[in-house]
């Protein structure tokens, strides 16, 4: 098997892994004449756009400079929750006492055989993103090579020229790099390297608490770490409600990580083995060093060397590929989708974009972006899962909003599993039971979150979950109460007293 340069360490795992997503044995085929569909880049929206494509008939071409899979397998969401996982069953085997039970000898934490769990279930995952399925099952031309316009109408790869009727640009977003005087020379992990970490880094600095930011800090703190978040503003996760945000901070201050907040990073520079950022705190100089320095903001749209210019395809080099919300760019042939285009930077929002690729671009449809519900979900612990408007989106659009808050620790099943940070919030069109937004701050958010997503979805209002029998106990049932706290708001003090006067009389009639 040949050594790949691109991933680490090259274990059985990761060999499996690069003999699945960029096999180095493999021949690019000799191209089609003509392509109905010719894909750049090979993460969730390439290969949802692909296979959906070819699933219809269409001859499609998939090129892939790097690992299919994209950042989803290789160096995103995947290996994030195979150490998250890890983390959390580090933190319950501390917090087991509260269940009376203890383990004997206290916490050893073996971080080399988690990561090795991760890639070993990485590399299983990445069967049905390979080369071999793709081509062989799902018909599509694959080829691994750089993909670059050179013609309105023409993609080169490899040397070699394929001519398309149509083309989607999926090539996805990269960590960029900080503008941080001396952190080059300093040296950094962002997300595409700190999943080859073998050995825990003792003290680890780690810039930006937004999402990535703050599910690698606390999984890195459950699994022994001394981390510390260095962040502009004044709190972790800013985009999020306050209160949500605020119990995920306690949360990860529970857990020992360091906040440096409302703070400047001035610089970065090596002092023997150890890593130093300088930064401005309060008006003060203060200094903070670490074993390892982790980027987890900004992302970077790869649109270089794509040969945009050729194809007459409009972009901005921060914000990526510009589309219209039929995702169609300034050339007709060409569409884009997932994190080159999108500002809603996640997996199943470029599977979603890639589903309007296809009716679009194939089958002259008229799918928007703007038609889509789009949850998402901060992997800490507690979640935090979102879908629809905030309150200050509502606000802004000049809605008037009824806001219904039920904390977890009103839910048996919460209290029960010693869960009960957290609450369940929606947003409702005022006088109506019409959801224009929900947050859920819980263990499970993600999961949970769904079933709002779809109501708004389907357009059912707070009432039809109201009348949706939730098994007990659940910690889902906190979405039953919304409904039922929505159902107390409409007994107005009228209805209240024809009720009285009803009850009354019929226990009159009794008599
Ligand atoms: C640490 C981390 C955790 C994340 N966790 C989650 C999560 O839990 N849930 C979630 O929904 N999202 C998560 N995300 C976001 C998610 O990974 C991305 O939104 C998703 O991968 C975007 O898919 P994409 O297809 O648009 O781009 P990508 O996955 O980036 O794929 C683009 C592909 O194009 C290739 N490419 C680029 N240029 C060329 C070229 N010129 N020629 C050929 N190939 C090219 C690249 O090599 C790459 O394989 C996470 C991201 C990170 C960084």
């Amino acid at each position: 098997m040949e050594q790949h340069p691109l991933i680490f360490p090259q274990d059985v795992h990761n060999q499996t892994l690069v003999n699945n997503v960029h096999p180095a044995s493999w021949k690019n085929p000799e191209p089609a004449p003509s392509y109905n569909l010719v894909v750049i880049g090979a993460g969730t929206a390439g290969l949802v756009t692909a296979a959906g494509a070819a699933g219809l008939g269409a001859k499609v071409a998939l090129i892939e400079r790097h690992l299919m899979g994209g950042d989803c397998l290789n160096v995103g969401c995947v290996p994030s929750k195979g150490l998250i996982r890890a983390s959390r069953a580090a933190h319950e085997v501390r917090t087991a006492g509260e269940f009376g039970i203890t383990c004997g000898g206290g916490v050893s934490i073996d971080f080399g055989t988690a990561m090795e769990r991760m890639r070993r279930i990485r590399t299983g995952i990445s069967s049905h993103d390979s080369v071999g399925r793709f081509s062989k099952e799902l018909g599509v031309d694959v080829f691994l090579g750089k993909g670059t316009f050179i013609g309105p109408d023409r993609i080169e790869v490899d040397g070699l020229q394929l001519r398309f009727k149509k083309a989607a640009i999926c090539t996805g977003a990269r960590a960029a790099a900080p503008p941080i005087p001396g952190i080059e020379e300093t040296g950094y992990l962002t997300n595409e390297n700190v999943f080859w970490l073998t050995e825990l880094p003792k003290r680890l600095l780690v810039i930006g608490g937004g999402p990535i930011g703050c599910e690698l800090s606390q999984a890195f703190a459950r699994m022994g770490s001394k981390v510390t978040i260095i962040e502009r503003s004044g709190h972790l996760l800013m985009r999020e409600d306050a209160d949500a945000a605020e119990i995920v901070q306690q949360s990860m201050l529970r857990d020992g990580v360091t906040l440096a907040l409302n703070t400047k990073i001035m610089k970065a520079i090596k002092r023997g083995a150890d890593k130093v950022i300088t930064l401005e705190q309060n008006g003060k100089s203060l200094e903070l060093a670490g074993d390892e320095i982790l980027v987890g903001v900004g992302r970077t749209p790869n649109v270089d060397g794509l040969g945009l210019e050729a194809a007459g395809v409009v972009y901005d080099p921060r914000r990526g590929v510009t589309v219209n919300e039929m995702l169609r760019t300034s050339n007709s042939r060409v569409y884009a989708a997932g994190d080159i285009c999108f500002p809603y930077k996640f997996t199943h929002t470029a599977d979603a974009l890639a589903r309007i690729v296809i009716a679009n671009a194939l089958f002259k449809g008229r799918q928007k972006t703007s038609s889509l519900v789009i949850p998402w979900c901060t992997y800490t612990d507690p979640e935090v899962a979102h879908v629809g408007m905030y309150e200050k989106d509502a606000h802004h659009k000049g809605l008037e909003v009824t806001t219904l808050t039920v904390p977890f620790s009103d839910i048996d099943r919460a209290l029960l599993d010693g869960e009960t940070d957290g609450f369940a919030r929606v947003h409702l069109k005022k006088g109506s039971d019409k959801i224009l937004g929900a947050t859920i701050v819980a263990r499970h958010a993600g999961e949970m979150i769904n079933e709002l997503s779809l109501a708004i979805t389907a357009g059912l209002g707070l009432s039809a979950i109201g009348k949706t029998i939730h098994p007990y106990p659940t910690q889902a049932e906190a979405i039953k109460r919304l409904a039922d706290a929505y159902n107390r708001t409409r007994l107005t003090p009228f209805i209240k007293k024809l009720f009285t006067t009803w009850l009354k009389w019929q226990r009159s009639q009794a008599r």
